[in-house]
């Protein structure tokens, strides 16, 4: 199961050379949780077994660059809020340019928008968190290079 951005360059089947049947995807700008996602995400694990929940996040993402611009813009406000834990923690470690322009930033607060949405599967899906201590499911992140069109898994989730 994957959790990735609707970026139309990151096609999450074509992604993982996958066909029909082989892959749950669920996709919002910038891979937050909402309680749809996570309603989602329990559904295809605890009813479909799927044992893995992947949050894929991806280089130049769009999303990200415009919770860092601190957009405002009807309904792309609220999704943006659901980033800006992931901005303040990447702008509290981060020491050069801050900005949207610059990809080593916007790089560093797409890595902490992956493990903010994994912080949030545990903390607001208790059937998702009892699942992963029982070791029926693992949850992971990575981020989708786009220079190179490798999947890059972190390592200590
Ligand atoms: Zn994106």
């Amino acid at each position: 199961m994957v959790l990735s951005c609707l970026d139309s360059r990151v096609p999450v089947e074509d992604v993982f050379h996958s066909g029909i049947g082989n892959l749950f995807v669920a996709r919002v700008a910038g891979n937050i949780v909402n309680d749809d996602i996570l309603g989602s995400l329990e559904y295809a694990c605890k009813v479909s077994g799927t044992k893995v929940v992947l949050v894929l996040g991806h280089e130049y993402c769009g999303a990200i660059k415009s919770a860092i611009s601190n957009v405002k813009l009807g309904n792309i406000t609220t999704l943006l809020d659901k980033i800006q834990p992931a901005v303040k923690m990447a702008g509290s470690k981060f020491k050069g340019e801050k900005t949207a322009s610059n990809e080593a930033f916007v790089g560093e607060v797409c890595d902490a928008n992956v493990m903010v949405s994994i912080e949030q599967i545990r903390k607001r899906s208790p059937i998702l968190k009892e699942m992963e201590q029982k070791g029926e499911i693992l949850i992971v992140g990575a981020v989708y290079n786009m220079k190179t069109g490798k999947v890059e898994f972190f390592n200590d989730l």
